[in-house]
């Protein structure tokens, strides 16, 4: 048995895949266990496997970060894998018919680093930008000071600062629907006013948009690992219980045996803890689940040579160029109105909104398409839900908590995920008792 201390660690998505790398680089011993036959959870890529194409590997949906997620680019960093992140300094804002405007920082410090492409933004009046700058600047001067926002939605906040109908729909709702993959009228306003304040005001480049020019399970492939040996890592692996002895975790049954370690990390979705974990006291009651939609298209031309867009008015909220524009991916977070709707359906939906803003899609062919409705996206960051969220620790003294739901201080996302392995990680380090500082701020 290693000298080092050891910790078993459930659920290889980004959040338990943060904690082994931050334990494994501190020397620690880390089993990590994956039910699955591959790594990151709901951040994932996996052959397409259909009768029209077994060659293409493709991402669950795509998945996007800002360079605000410090802690998600310092996990990237750590696994070798930085520079597969492209980032991107412009945003594309496409109404139907086809005008685009570009929103991209200019020579002005921030907060004023917007100043001049945002002047020069189409889809909004010159009413409507006086009404976005005015509501920017009660993000600046709230957020972080304001008590209330916790428990108020988006929407009422922005009704409070006299925000018009259609600058809430399309500026903000355009915004904050696909960073934190809710509705305005389900999302308590601090996130919103993270998501601005971070993504918007703080520093000049923290909106720029990074997108793996790789799938997205070769962030962590095997190469990635070579680097901690210390980190062992178990596909196939779905643990069935956490057992407890005399008021601690013994060991973790699975279908080939039991694990034992030190410190256990469980990085599950919520839903998964009460069979896994029964004896932890947590009022999971007030969680409930956001779906999104991946629509992936496959033209036999090139539709548009813009790497990705935001499209307003629509059902369709982002496209990506995934291949010299012949491969899209359309993505609508928060896609409550799509979970009935067939495959067929909304594959013709998305042909006909698209080719409202790229005109090519209507003499270009469509080989075959895809499309994946992920209706445990992500939970629903919704107001009072924060002092539900449980931290690290818990009543179990070697029993620690990760996953995007736990109080990460961000709405579920990437960056979210890995905050909390981190923060579960560091907790590990302080209950052994030589305290370890993973968490960037
Ligand atoms: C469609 C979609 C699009 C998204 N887009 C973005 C985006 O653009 N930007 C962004 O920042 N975020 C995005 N997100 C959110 C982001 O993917 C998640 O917040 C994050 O990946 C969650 O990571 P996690 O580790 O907390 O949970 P998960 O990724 O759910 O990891 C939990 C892991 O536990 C495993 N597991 C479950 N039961 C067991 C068991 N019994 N034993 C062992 N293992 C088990 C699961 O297989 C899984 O791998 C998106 C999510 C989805 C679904």
């Amino acid at each position: 048995m290693s000298q080092n201390p050891s910790v078993a660690i459930v659920g290889g998505g980004l959040a338990g895949l943060a904690a082994s790398v931050a334990l494994g680089s501190a020397g620690y011993s880390v089993t990590l266990l994956e039910a699955r036959p591959f790594l990151g959870g709901r951040a994932t890529s996996y052959p397409l496997n259909t009768a029209e194409d077994t060659s293409t590997t493709i991402d669950n949906c795509q998945h996007v970060l800002l360079r605000c997620c410090t802690n998600l680019i310092d996990f990237y960093r750590r696994l070798g894998v930085a520079g597969n992140v492209h980032f991107y300094r412009e945003f594309y804002w496409i109404e139907p018919g086809g005008r685009t405007s570009v929103m991209k920082r200019g020579l002005l410090p921030a907060p004023l680093h917007f100043t001049e492409s945002f002047a020069r933004l189409k889809f909004l009046s010159v009413g409507d930008k006086v009404s976005v700058a005015n509501g920017l600047l009660s993000v600046k001067y709230e957020y972080g000071k304001r008590a209330d926002l916790e428990q108020m939605t988006m929407l009422d906040w922005l009704r409070e600062k006299r925000q018009t109908p259609r600058v809430i729909e399309r500026f903000w709702r355009q915004v904050l629907v696909s960073a934190i993959n809710e509705d305005l009228d389900r999302t308590a306003a601090v996130h919103g006013l993270q998501v601005f304040y971070l993504g918007f005001l703080a520093k000049a480049d923290s909106y720029e948009m990074g997108i793996p020019d790789v799938p997205l399970a070769d962030l962590y492939s095997e190469n990635a690992w070579a680097e901690y040996p210390e980190v062992k890592i178990r596909e196939r692996s779905a643990v069935q219980q956490a057992v407890m002895e005399n008021g601690r975790v013994s060991k973790l049954t699975t279908a080939s045996g039991a694990i034992t370690a030190d410190s256990y990390i469980l990085a599950l979705p919520f839903e998964r803890l009460g069979t896994i974990a029964p004896e932890l006291d947590l009022n999971l009651s007030s969680f409930t689940h956001s779906p999104i939609t991946g629509i992936h298209l496959w033209f036999d031309r090139p539709i548009t040579d813009l790497p990705h867009a935001t499209l307003l008015d629509r059902t369709i909220q982002w496209m990506f160029n995934k291949k010299e524009g012949k491969y899209i991916q359309l993505v609508v977070s928060a896609s409550r109105s799509l979970m009935q709707m067939s495959r067929e359906d909304i594959i013709a939906l998305a042909l006909k909104e698209l080719q409202e803003f790229f005109p090519a899609v209507k003499e270009a062919q469509l080989d075959h398409a895809h499309v994946i409705k992920e209706v445990r996206a992500t939970f629903s960051a919704a107001p009072n839900l924060e002092q539900h969220r449980p931290v690290s620790t818990t009543t179990i003294p070697n029993l620690f908590l990760a996953g995007d739901w736990t109080r990460s201080g961000w709405p579920a996302t990437m960056e979210g995920a890995v905050r909390s392995g981190y923060l579960a990680a560091e907790a590990v380090t302080k209950s052994l008792g030589t305290p370890q500082r993973f968490l960037k701020p």
